[in-house]
């Protein structure tokens, strides 16, 4: 499946798709939609002629089965890409037969070095795909994307391979915390699905923090500078009061690992009018979860009191939970994929994913969904790669999956 999931890869990756926060309508980019409707006309010449694009930019597709009366098992990816790193005029490289050292990408200074990414020293020998060093791949998730698409492209070749009813999903505006709000359960009908979405080879992933966003908005008093004396309460100074007075050696992203959690200061607006912070908090457990909503809200509601004059509005938005909870009550969904994994000579690795998914409120609302590796690495980054191999990989673990789920 490799060269057919290369050429939709690189297909995929040109095409910008990148989301953007605080969106107006589903989905947040109209460059999402191009990539979608591509999807859409390569389904359907595949021979899944139900592909079909629906108003919030979703495509949802069915392969039907090989093995009569087996379940439905889904299949999803993401099709937008990070705000987080520019996603427009992406231009893929292949470094084919990886010899190991540094990899010097054309623009912007950008290198690979495999003494500081430990992931890409051990792929030797792999196709390296990279950007060329000024914009993210995209890897995150057109790998994914891409291994579904090669998949269903085999599977759909090979009639008799045994294989139970596939949906397939890509959704829009993932990254942006919204690839599930205007996901169709009903109408996808899976009795549970997977997204391909993951990083590492093995990597099958069934826990993902639980998510918070913190709004504090901060008014002040606004006075001309040069008569201000005893009455300008200045916002933009209050507001980086707070974030200073939040720990800097603990409780951040840049501090913690494993099954740490933190308050990440991610958004920083402001004037003499108002200013506002955004922080992003994530724990694996609920109650340090909480914990750390009091602690931001300790510390604002100190510094904005010791300040007369300002005013603190403090919001606190959910916004995914740790799937755990849900796919625990539902081994089978687990089981199955390890056996996928196993049965392609890879062994699993189970660490959980610090950050979240599509399965995280996919999960929560029905749809018992983990998540599966697609073989990209160092996402939201001018540094993103992936390799062919371990892409191809996810593809031939799809077709295992299907293969389990037919004797189910
Ligand atoms: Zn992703």
């Amino acid at each position: 499946m490799a060269p057919d999931l290369l050429a939709r890869f690189t297909r995929y990756v040109q095409i910008d798709t990148q989301s953007r926060v605080d969106r107006e309508r589903s989905p947040s980019t109209p460059g999402q939609l191009d990539l979608s409707r591509l999807l859409v006309e390569e389904l359907h010449a595949i021979g899944v002629t139900d592909a079909e694009l629906d108003e919030h930019g979703y495509v949802y597709a069915t392969l039907p089965a090989t093995v009569p009366d087996s379940l439905v098992i889904g299949l999803i990816a993401h099709v937008d890409t990070s705000p987080d790193a520019p996603g427009a005029g992406v231009a893929p490289i292949v470094w084919s037969d990886y010899d190991g050292g540094v990899i010097e990408l054309p623009r912007a200074g950008t290198r690979l070095d495999p003494t500081t990414m430990p992931e890409l020293a051990e792929k030797q020998g792999h196709d390296i795909v990279t950007a060329s060093g000024d914009t993210l791949l995209g890897a995150d998730d057109k790998a994914g994307v891409a291994a579904i698409m090669a998949a269903v492209a085999h599977m759909a070749a090979h009639p008799e391979l045994p294989r139970p009813t596939l949906r397939i999903a890509f959704t829009p505006d993932e990254e942006i915390g919204h690839g599930a709000t205007m996901f169709d359960i009903p109408r996808f009908g899976a009795r549970c699905a997977y997204t391909i979405d993951g990083s590492t080879l093995g990597e099958l992933q069934d826990e993902t923090f639980s998510a918070i966003e913190v709004r504090t908005t901060i008014t002040g008093v606004g006075v001309h500078p040069g008569w201000a004396k005893g009455k300008l309460v200045n916002p933009v100074r209050v507001a980086a009061q707070i974030v200073a007075a939040l720990p800097s050696d603990r409780l951040t992203p840049e501090t913690t690992a494993g099954r740490e959690g933190y308050i990440h200061p991610a958004m920083f607006l402001g004037t003499t009018d108002h200013a506002e912070v955004r922080f992003v908090l994530r724990d694996f457990e609920e109650g340090l979860l909480k914990s750390h909503v009091e602690l931001v809200r300790s510390v604002a509601q100190e510094v904005v009191a010791s300040t007369p004059g300002a005013k603190l509005d403090f919001d606190v938005i959910r916004q995914y939970p740790n799937m755990l909870e849900y796919l625990e009550r539902d081994p089978e969904v687990m089981a199955a994929a390890e056996e996928a994994v196993r049965a392609e000579g890879i062994e699993p690795l189970r660490e959980p994913i610090r950050g979240g998914t599509d399965g995280s409120r996919l999960s929560q609302m029905g749809l018992p969904t983990p998540n599966i590796f697609d073989g990209g690495h160092e996402y939201h980054s001018v540094r993103e790669w992936a390799s062919l191999q371990d892409m191809a990989a996810a593809a031939a673990v799809i077709v295992r999956l299907a293969e389990t789920w037919s004797r189910r």
